[in-house]
This record gives C-alpha cells, structure tokens and sequence, in this order.
C-alpha cells in the first residue's frame, strides 16, 4: 500500500511502499479516504526536538482520518464491514485508575496513532475497535476527517456551560474556529476571536464570530471597548500556543473567569500570577478528547445543526490527492489556509 513514512530519524517524509497493517483480534482495519494535516505533522517532518524525542522510525504518520471498514478481527462486535468511520486516536492502556473509572481521556499511558505507532496517512490504517466512530452513511468524508480536531475544539468550549457568557478565543487556526463555531452554537452572548492572520480571521467571521482581533493591530481590551463590555470576558478558549495571547486574556478577563488552555506552548512563560489569584481565574488544560462524551456531542451538534454543519465544512480550505502530499505540507505550513485534506480514495 502506499503510506507517507518517516524512514530514517532526521527531517523529510516519503511516500513508499509498505506492507498493509495487520488486523489484531480487537482491531478493525480501514481503508482511508481522507485525511486531514495538523501541526503535529509538520513538526514530524521537519524533525524537531519534540519529535526526535518522541518518533522511533520508520513509521507511518497522520491521525485524523475517516474511512471505510475492510476488516475486522474475530473478537469484534458491533462494527460492520462497509461501516464508514472516524478514528480516535489516542489509544489508551485500560488498566491505569483512570481508564478503570472510565476517565479514558486522563490515561496516564495514551500512545498516539500517527505518533507512537503506525497511522493514516497510508491506504489502510488498523486501529483497536474501541477506537473506531462508526458515522452516519451520509456524511461528508472531509467532515469525517476533521472529527479529531472538532473533538479538541469540542472538548475545549463545552468545559463550561455558555449561554450568554462573552466568550474570547485566542488563535484562529483550525481548532480556534471551530471553536468559535461551537460557542455560537452552544448559545454564547459574544465571541470574539483574536489572531495575528486576517485570512484565518475571515475564517472565523464565516464561523459565527461577532468581532476578530487582529493582534498585530489591535488588543482584547479594544475589543471590549467596541462591543461595549465592561467588566471582561467570562470564558476563554486559548487555542494559540502564544505566551502573549495568554497574557492579553488574563488582562481582558472578568474576576472568577475561567480559561481553558488547548494551545500548546513552545517553551516556558512568565504569567501575572498575582491577577490569576486575586481576579479568581480557573485555567484548565486540556489535551484530546473525551472518550467517548465528546464523539457523542460532536456527532450530534454536526447531525442537528446545518449552520454548524456549514461552519465546520467552511474551515476546510485545501484537498490534495495524496500524491500531491508535499504541495499538501506546503500549504499548511504556509498559514494561508484552514484544515488541508488528503484524499487517499
Ligand atoms: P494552528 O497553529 O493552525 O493555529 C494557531 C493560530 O494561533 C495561528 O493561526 C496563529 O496565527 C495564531 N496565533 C499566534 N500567535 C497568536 C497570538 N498572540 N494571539 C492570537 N493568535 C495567535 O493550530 P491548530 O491546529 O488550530 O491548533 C491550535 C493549538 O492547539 C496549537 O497550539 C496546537 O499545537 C494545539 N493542539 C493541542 C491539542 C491538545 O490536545 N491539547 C490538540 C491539537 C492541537
Ligand atoms: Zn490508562
């Protein structure tokens, strides 16, 4: 089959040649139709620290994914040759405290498709069942590809319920406008969505954001001032990574607001620690998805709703054939751009 592998520890990916994975007893093996990049895959290519310390090559790479099933192992129930299906794909150890309670989203041994083992950017990827969403048969496959990301963007703006709350989201990527989408959805009074690229901004308009703020003009505290707020935001999903964005929100949020951080820092920062106190904040991280609340909720918003239906399907901005994988790379690193697809069909 052909897969986009790192074969050898060092930068570059390669589009090979290699042997379709097998399909253990409580494995289902699908055949990929799409597949969407993440910024986790460019820093596979690239070979940065992160993942010279994290990837034992060759592997295949990619995690988010929607198929078909072409094979089931023989302890399988519940899962039909044919099915068409998204994958989780973090796969957890089922033995730790908190996968016994249930917690699966806390295992404290989480191995990622695509990361820790062989993944989907390939024909076929083979997956433990219990990771397999099985999907409604009409849905959009690039809609099934981005039901990874959808689900941290999910899981992130449902930490805390938002009817009439002003909600703020730091960065525009993928994630930060689907978010947007599902605050608007989840009956938020303002969403306002801050980001440093006025293309990824529009994005955001097109989900249902009533102001973008662009940081390289402008501030969260302009951004009060034109929607007539006075007292801060009341719920904020950090969905950048920046240390200034984080910052800016904990300057821009009213007292007992609560921060829900998904965006992953590069480094270390300094925080006013002494606002987070006295202003009383909450900050959660947050890391994946809930196994399996947030697939639940996620399918459903997308199932019931057109207009997030809509925004969702709006953020997908590119579809390559994945022969065209490095036009693909070059496209999503370039920032000009919402979620790039590879079709593998
Ligand atoms: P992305 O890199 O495409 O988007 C991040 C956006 O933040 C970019 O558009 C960038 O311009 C913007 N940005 C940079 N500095 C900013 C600032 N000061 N203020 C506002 N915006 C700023 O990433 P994505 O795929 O949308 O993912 C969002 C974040 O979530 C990334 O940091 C990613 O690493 C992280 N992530 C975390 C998890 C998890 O489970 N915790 C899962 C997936 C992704
Ligand atoms: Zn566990």
């Amino acid at each position: 089959m052909r897969a986009l592998t790192k074969l050898t520890a060092g930068p570059g990916l390669e589009l090979v040649d290699r042997p379709r994975p097998r399909c253990g007893p409580a494995d289902v093996v699908l055949r990929v139709l799409r597949a969407g990049l993440c910024g986790t895959d460019l820093h596979l290519q690239e070979w940065d620290d992160w993942a010279a310390a994290t990837v034992s090559p060759p592997m295949v790479i990619g995690h988010e994914f929607y198929g078909e099933v072409v094979e089931l192992g023989v302890d399988v129930t519940g899962i039909e040759i044919g099915d068409r299906a998204s994958g989780e794909g973090h796969i957890v150890c089922g033995r730790c405290r908190n996968c016994r309670a249930g917690r699966r989203h806390l295992c404290i041994r989480t191995r990622g498709i695509g990361v820790n083992r062989d993944g989907a950017f390939a024909d076929y990827v083979a997956l433990p069942a219990s990771n397999v969403w099985v999907q409604p048969r009409d849905l959009d496959p690039d809609l099934g590809a981005v039901f990874d990301p959808l689900g941290n963007a999910t899981h992130t703006a449902l930490q805390w319920p938002m009817v009439g709350e002003d909600v703020v989201i730091t960065g525009a990527g993928p994630i930060g406008v689907m978010a947007a989408a599902i605050a608007r959805h989840a009956g938020a009074r303002y969403v306002v969505v801050s980001d440093a690229s006025d293309y990824r901004l529009a994005l955001a308009e097109r989900a249902g954001a009533d102001l973008t703020v662009n940081v390289t003009r402008e501030s969260l505290a302009d951004a009060q001032r034109h929607l007539g707020m006075q007292e801060g935001f009341d719920i904020a999903l950090e969905m950048s990574g920046a240390a200034p964005a984080v910052t800016d929100l904990i300057d821009n949020m009213n007292h007992g607001g609560r921060i829900a951080l998904l965006g992953l820092p590069h480094q270390g920062y300094q925080l006013d620690w002494g606002k987070v106190i006295t202003h009383m904040l909450t900050l959660k991280g947050i890391y994946g998805r809930e196994m399996y609340d947030t697939w639940y909720a996620m399918s459903q918003m997308i199932a019931t709703s057109a207009p997030l239906r809509d925004a969702v399907t709006q953020v997908i901005t590119h579809r390559f054939p994945a022969e065209q994988w490095e036009e693909a790379f070059a496209t999503a690193r370039s920032g000009q751009c919402g979620k790039v697809i590879l079709d593998w069909s």
